[in-house]
C-alpha cells in the first residue's frame, strides 16, 4: 500500500487516491488471481513444495506486456509464501550501492521483487549475478590503494524480476532464474470476471451483464485497462444513468473516450493509421513510426505493438512493420460505426 506523503498538493492528493483504488483492487491471494490457469497452477506446485521443505523458493522471472498482473502476482507469491517483499526497479538501481543495502538486509525466504528488470544498469546487473547464485556479494572498503574487498554472505532470498521485454535480457542473468512464466493477455471471459470483481468492491451497480462484457470486450486483453475502463463508465454513468451501467451506457461511455469495439484507443488507432496513409501499408522502420507519430519508441515496442501483434493487425517483418488485412477491416468497420 503506497505511504501517503504528509504534505500534498491537490495534484499529489489525486495520484495518491488513484493509486490506493488501484491497491484495493489487486487480488491478495493465487484464489483470487483471475485467469493465467497453468501459471498459477504451476506456482501453486512451487509454493507448496517450498514451503513443505521449509525452503525459500527459486528465482522468479515475470515477463508480459504491461497490466498483466505481474505485480500482482510478486506480492501474491509473498503473501502466499507468509514473507515479506521489498519492491524496487530496474531505473532505481544505478549502482551497486543502491542494491547491497537491499540486499544485506533481507532475511531468509523474503522476496525482492526488481520491476521493469530489463532497465538495470550493467553493473548493477553483474553485482547481482553473485549474489543470486551463491547468495554472495562483495562490500569494498577503503579508497585507492587502501581499497579492500571483502565477501559478505547474504541470506537466501528469492528475486522475482518483471519485465515487459523478456529478449533485452542478458543470458546470464535470464539463466539465473529458476522459474520463468511469461503471462497472456486476458479472454474477454475473464475480464468480465475482473470487471464484476472491481465493481463489487467499488460498490458499482452492473445492471446488465451486457455491460461488463461490453467493458471486457474493450480493454485489450489487460485487467489494468478493465479497471481503468470500468472507473470511466461508472462516471459516465453516474452522470446519465444513476449510476447503473447497462450496455448501451458502456458503448456510449467508451466511444467518448476513443476506445473502439476491438480496444484498440487513440494511440492504436493512429498507429494504423499512419502506416497505411504515410508508408502505404508498410513496411517501416520502428523509428520512422516513432518519428511520424512523436512517440516514444518503447512506447510503441511495449504497449502499443504486442496487442496489435496479437490481433494480426500488424506483421513485423525483418524490413519492418506492415498493415495487416484484418488492421484495414477493423477500421473500415469502425468509421462505418461512427457515421
Ligand atoms: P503489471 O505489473 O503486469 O504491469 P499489475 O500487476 O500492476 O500489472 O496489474 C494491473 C492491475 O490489474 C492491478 O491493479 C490489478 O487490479 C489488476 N489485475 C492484474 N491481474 C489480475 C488478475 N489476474 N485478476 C484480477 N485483477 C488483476
Amino acid at each position: 500500500m503506497p505511504k501517503e506523503p504528509l504534505i500534498r498538493s491537490e495534484d499529489q492528493q489525486d495520484t495518491y487516491r488513484e493509486e490506493r483504488l488501484v491497491w484495493s483492487l489487486r487480488p491478495r491471494t493465487l484464489a483470487e488471481y483471475i485467469g493465467q490457469l497453468a501459471v498459477a497452477e504451476s506456482l501453486s506446485v512451487a509454493i507448496t513444495a517450498a514451503r513443505k521443505r521449509g525452503e525459500p523458493l527459486e528465482h522468479i522471472l515475470l515477463h508480459s506486456p504491461p497490466g498483466l498482473g505481474k505485480t500482482t502476482l510478486a506480492h501474491i507469491i509473498a503473501t502466499e509464501m507468509q514473507t515479506k517483499i521489498t519492491h524496487t526497479s530496474g531505473p532505481a538501481l544505478e549502482k551497486p550501492v543502491d542494491i547491497v543495502g537491499i540486499l544485506s538486509n533481507l532475511e531468509t525466504g523474503e522476496i525482492l521483487f526488481i520491476d521493469e528488470i530489463h532497465r538495470l544498469s550493467h553493473t548493477v546487473e553483474e553485482y547481482l549475478y553473485s549474489a543470486m547464485e551463491d547468495f554472495e556479494v562483495s562490500f569494498i572498503y577503503g579508497k585507492g590503494a587502501f581499497a579492500k574487498t571483502l565477501p559478505y554472505q547474504l541470506k537466501r532470498f528469492t528475486l522475482i524480476g518483471a519485465t515487459t521485454r523478456a529478449g533485452l535480457l542478458t543470458p546470464p542473468l535470464r539463466d539465473r532464474f529458476g522459474m520463468t512464466y511469461h503471462l497472456d493477455y486476458y479472454s474477454s471471459e475473464e475480464l468480465v470476471q475482473v470487471v464484476n470483481r472491481s465493481a463489487s468492491i467499488l460498490g458499482v451497480r452492473i445492471e446488465e451483464e451486457a455491460g461488463a462484457l461490453e467493458i471486457a470486450m474493450r480493454s485489450r486483453g489487460t485487467p489494468r485497462v478493465a479497471n481503468r475502463l470500468l472507473r470511466r463508465v461508472r462516471d459516465y454513468a453516474e452522470v446519465k444513468r444513476e449510476g447503473k451501467i447497462t450496455q448501451e451506457i458502456a458503448d456510449e461511455a467508451l466511444t467518448r473516450e476513443g476506445v473502439d469495439k476491438n480496444g484498440l484507443d487513440r494511440l492504436d488507432s493512429l498507429y494504423l493509421r499512419t502506416i497505411i496513409d504515410n508508408y502505404r501499408g508498410g513496411p517501416v522502420g520502428i523509428e520512422a513510426l516513432a518519428a511520424t507519430l512523436n512517440e516514444e519508441t518503447t512506447t510503441l515496442i511495449d504497449v502499443v505493438e504486442p496487442f496489435l501483434l496479437k490481433m494480426g493487425f500488424i506483421i513485423r517483418t525483418p524490413a519492418g512493420r506492415k498493415i495487416g488485412d484484418a488492421a484495414r477491416a477493423h477500421l473500415t468497420s469502425e468509421q462505418q460505426r461512427l457515421l
